[in-house]
């Protein structure tokens, strides 16, 4: 069996002459950094099927954020209600990407979705675009979706979740699959094109009647796991795809590429201990002698002692954190 590149890509495509397109990601280099970061951190590394779901989320962010024309981050977080809390993936527009998830108490082996985050019927997943530049005050847009099916059973499938948002929030037909173990995030994207202006029937009156997307669609539900994880991108797309007229675009890897960064910063940091306000500032340090704050993406630990902070408060005119600002957990 033919092993994937090393370095993480992503891959666009058109049907030709046909109103579909898609998006094939593999996060190699990228997501093992995210888990060795993670592992070398004081926490240590999360329980096998907390890694499995951060990695579908991170190669799912990847693929929206190459779908979509938005000069931002696009955001996926999922609040959970079990012993995951929190998990978010975050992908700029120029496919940088980090992630990191919130775990308490005990992760049963073998977990899925509803174990993981929907214990209790209170999960909820949230896709949030943060423009790069937004005007102060102007909240990001962000749109939140159940972890439930339309007969209330609970979704087991990431994929499910965002097929769901998808169709509700664009009012197209997507197909979505996704997997992850310890060396490789990876997804593939089917999604039926909008409309051109002008056209007769409007987005939402042609969801699901499509014979063209349908047809590619259930080719790409053909996909295993075991082939999304283990086989490279050309040898995916021509084994589903093989009966069609591909259009590919140029693949986006290295500097162009999905790559791990982060974009926490000592400012940033300076910035919420200053919101903290300097009482509060001061307590912390007449306690622990120093203001301590890691970054759960990078592990990155930031630390501010007394001479620090007096010069935090001290400096003037020095912006407070943008509200929502997700940098510092
Ligand atoms: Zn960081």
């Amino acid at each position: 069996m033919k092993r994937g590149a090393t370095v993480s890509e992503l891959h666009r495509f058109v049907f030709e002459g046909l109103p579909v397109r898609g998006a094939l990601v593999r996060l190699t280099d990228a997501w093992q950094e995210i888990l060795q970061r993670r592992q070398l951190s004081a926490t240590g590394a999360w329980p096998q099927p907390v890694r499995a779901l951060l990695g579908e989320m991170t190669a799912a962010g990847a693929l929206m954020q190459a779908n979509i024309k938005f000069d931002g981050a696009l955001i996926l977080q999922i609040f959970g209600d079990g012993p995951v809390k929190l998990a978010v993936a975050e992908v700029q527009a120029d496919l940088r990407l980090r992630a990191t998830a919130t775990v308490e108490g005990e992760v049963a082996a073998g977990a899925r979705l509803s174990g993981l985050v929907n214990v209790g019927n209170k999960g909820r997943c949230a896709i949030t675009l943060d423009p790069r530049t937004r005007a102060p005050g102007r909240q990001p847009y962000q749109g939140v979706v159940p972890l439930f099916g339309d007969r209330r059973e609970k979704i087991e499938a990431l994929s499910a979740v965002l097929e769901h948002y998808m169709l509700q929030s664009e009012q197209l037909d997507t197909k979505l699959v996704l997997a992850a173990d310890d060396r490789v995030a990876a997804g593939l994207l089917i999604q039926r094109m909008p409309a051109e202006g002008g056209s007769a029937r409007p987005d939402e009156e042609r969801i699901g009647l499509d014979e063209d997307y349908n047809r590619i669609a259930t080719l790409a539900a053909s996909l295993t796991r075991e082939e999304l994880l283990t086989l490279d991108a050309d040898t995916v797309l021509r084994r589903l795809f093989w009966q069609e007229r591909l259009q590919r675009f140029a693949p986006r890897t290295g500097a162009d590429g999905p790559r791990f960064a982060c974009t926490c910063s000592s400012e940033r940091v300076a910035a919420m201990i200053r919101g903290l306000g300097q009482d509060e500032a001061a307590g912390i340090i007449a306690e622990r002698g120093e203001i301590e704050v890691g970054c759960e993406f990078c592990g990155r630990q930031y630390r501010f002692d007394a001479v620090d902070a007096a010069q935090l408060f001290a400096a003037p005119g020095v912006p407070l954190p943008r509200p929502g600002s997700s940098a510092v957990h």
